[in-house]
C-alpha cells in the first residue's frame, strides 16, 4: 500500500530528487514550496508522513513543524527533517517540536527511503506493505489477500482498508468518527453509520474461519480489533 507523502521543500532540484525517489519507492508524493503551501495543502488532505527542510523561505520548517503538533488534527502526523546543518542545539530544536526523525542534507535517496519505511513502520503501519497476523488471520496488503487459517477470505476494498488499519492498531478503540477519519479521508462526508455498515460486511467476510470474533463492538464508544475476548 502506497503512503502519501508531503514534500516541503523550496528548492525546485532537492524537491524534485526527493518526490521521484519516493514514488519510484511505491509512495505518492504530494509536492509544496512553502509551509504556507503545505499548510493549505494539508488542511485539504492529511498526509500520512511529512518530509519537512528546516530552512524556508518565510514560514521556518520548525514553526510548521510547531503549528502541525499544536492542532489535533494533524498533530499525529509522523514528520522527518531534513536539514543542511549538523550542529548538536539543532538536532535538539528538531526533536523538540516533535519531528520523528532527522536527515542531513546531503543524504542518499536509499537513506531517506530507509528512514520514511521506519517511520511509517513505527507510527503508521497501515501505510506500509508489511503483512499483519493476528490468531490465524493474516492480511498480506502487497499481494491485497486476507487469509483465516490459510483459507483465502473474500474482502471489499473498503472492508480491507478498514481491517488493515484495525489489525494494525489492535487492541485500542476507535469511534465511528476516528474510523471514518482514517479510513474515508477527513474531510470525505459520509455518515456515521456508513462505518456500521462496512463492519458489518467486513464480519461477514470473516465469518467462514470465525475471526469475525475479532472485530468487536464496544458498547457507546466504537470498535476494537483484539484477539483477546
Ligand atoms: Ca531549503
Amino acid at each position: 500500500m502506497a503512503a502519501t507523502i508531503l514534500v516541503v521543500e523550496d528548492e525546485p532540484a532537492i524537491q524534485e530528487l526527493i518526490s521521484c525517489n519516493l514514488e519510484l519507492a511505491g509512495h505518492q508524493a504530494l509536492r509544496a514550496e512553502s509551509a504556507e503551501q503545505a499548510l493549505e495543502m494539508v488542511r485539504a488532505e492529511l498526509p500520512d508522513l511529512v518530509v519537512l527542510d528546516w530552512m524556508l523561505p518565510g514560514m521556518s520548517g520548525i514553526e510548521f513543524a510547531r503549528r502541525l503538533r499544536a492542532d489535533k488534527r494533524t498533530q499525529g502526523v509522523p514528520l522527518i527533517m531534513l536539514t543542511a546543518r549538523a550542529g548538536e542545539q539543532d538536532k535538539l530544536a528538531g526533536l523538540e517540536t516533535g519531528a520523528d526523525d532527522y536527515l542531513i542534507k546531503p543524504f542518499s535517496p536509499r537513506e531517506l527511503n530507509a528512514r520514511v519505511k521506519a517511520v511509517l513502520r513505527r507510527r503508521a503501519p497501515q501505510a506500509t506493505d508489511d503483512a499483519v497476523e493476528v490468531a490465524g488471520l493474516k492480511l498480506d496488503p502487497a499481494g491485497h489477500r486476507v487469509t483465516g487459517n490459510g483459507t483465502p477470505l473474500a474482502l471489499g476494498p473498503t472492508e480491507f482498508r478498514l481491517l488493515h488499519f484495525l489489525m494494525t492498531h489492535s487492541e485500542r478503540v476507535y469511534s465511528r468518527a476516528q474510523l471514518l477519519d482514517h479510513i474515508w479521508g477527513d474531510h470525505v462526508f459520509v455518515e456515521e453509520r456508513t462505518v456500521d455498515v462496512h463492519i458489518r460486511r467486513l464480519r461477514k467476510a470473516l465469518e467462514p474461519t470465525r475471526h469475525d470474533r475479532l472485530v468487536q463492538t464496544v458498547r457507546s464508544a466504537g470498535y476494537r480489533f483484539s484477539a483477546g475476548t
